[in-house]
């Protein structure tokens, strides 16, 4: 395997923690319940039963809205995060010089 470039931020490990509690609270477990239903406990990928939520974005974290949320599957949500993780990692190469371009694409 090749090298992983690493960026350590103490701050991040800090936010990871409150985000961790914040998915123990009964407040995350309402929002997750209303989107479990919405769904039809249903995975949004394949149909198999959902038993977790991903967030489609971050940007509202702790306040999410229901459209930020989206029932999956384990395995299409491991999947997915793989895949996001391979594009974000191949588009941060290509994107720099370009990105606004590449944006409106
Ligand atoms: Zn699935
Ligand atoms: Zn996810």
């Amino acid at each position: 395997m090749a090298q992983r470039k690493r960026q350590y931020q103490p701050s991040k490990q800090t936010r990871q923690r409150n985000y961790k509690s914040y998915l123990e609270s009964s407040k995350w477990k309402a929002k997750r319940d209303t989107i479990m239903k919405k769904a039809g406990r249903k995975c949004r990928v394949c149909g198999a039963p959902a038993t977790e939520v991903h967030h489609v974005n971050y940007q509202r974290r702790g306040k999410e809205r229901i459209t930020d949320l989206t029932a999956l599957c384990r395995d299409c949500h491991q999947l997915y995060h793989e895949k996001l993780e391979e594009k974000k990692k191949r588009e941060a190469g290509k994107t720099r010089k370009n990105s606004r371009k590449y944006w409106r694409k």
